[in-house]
């Protein structure tokens, strides 16, 4: 059994969290298992966050990520436009705040696939949130699969990995658990406690 269920499961269908944040460490699959889901699923929404780190080979603004300067975070930070922020591995991340708040409003799921520190301020700020942790089935797994990955140079693994470590350790803080031993497994049961109907 992959999920691993905390507190009470809410006994109405109405009374299911709208929103879930997605977290675990770097490398573990959180990207593939949400675009495993959303090939069989589009409606199932994924906030787009900010980032100021260089696009991978593939990715594309506005799609995978809004790729910024330094200066545009900086703005985008004073002016309150993210939901949450934080400083990974050397570059900064956001949650665009307007998009999430229409669609909460809206009543339609939400999806943040965003770091620990972020879960930590949508849980402070917004405490209905689901917070899902992503977990890898050995620490020997995500090393592997980081480095597979093959898109970092070897000290920013090293950086990400040092920071999988402290993420590995706060699995507690968050109310689900889900092991991505299987892909398909793990989308199936993504999709299921996003609720999307
Ligand atoms: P994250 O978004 O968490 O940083 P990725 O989705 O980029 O991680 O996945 C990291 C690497 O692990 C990729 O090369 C991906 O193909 C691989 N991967 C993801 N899930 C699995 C899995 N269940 N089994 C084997 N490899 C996986
Ligand atoms: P990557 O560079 O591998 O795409 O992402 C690095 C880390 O940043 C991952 O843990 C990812 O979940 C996290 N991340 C992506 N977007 C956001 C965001 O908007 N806010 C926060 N706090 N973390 C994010």
């Amino acid at each position: 059994m992959a999920v691993k269920l905390r507190g009470t499961t809410p006994e109405t269908p109405d009374a299911r969290p709208r929103l879930t944040v997605l977290s675990g460490p770097s490398g573990v699959g959180k990207s593939t298992v949400v675009a495993h889901m959303r090939k069989e699923h589009p409606e199932a929404w994924l906030s787009v966050s900010a980032t100021t780190r260089r696009p991978r080979p593939g990715e594309k603004h506005g799609v995978h990520y809004f790729f910024v300067t330094d200066e545009e975070m900086d703005k985008l930070i004073a002016n309150g436009e993210l939901l949450e922020w934080a400083e990974f591995a050397g570059n900064r991340y956001g949650t665009p705040r307007a998009a999430v708040l229409e669609r909460l409003e809206s009543g339609e799921p939400v999806l943040l696939e965003i770091d620990l520190q972020g879960a930590r301020q949508v849980r402070e700020s917004m405490p209905e949130a689901q917070l899902v942790f992503l977990a890898p089935p050995s620490w020997g797994e995500l090393v592997r699969r980081l480095t597979g990955r093959g898109t970092e140079p070897p000290e920013v693994i090293e950086r990400r990995l040092a920071a999988a470590k402290i993420e590995l350790a706060a699995e507690p803080e968050f109310d689900v658990t889900l092991v991505n031993t299987s892909v398909e497994d793990v989308a199936r049961e993504l999709l299921a406690l996003v609720d999307v109907v």
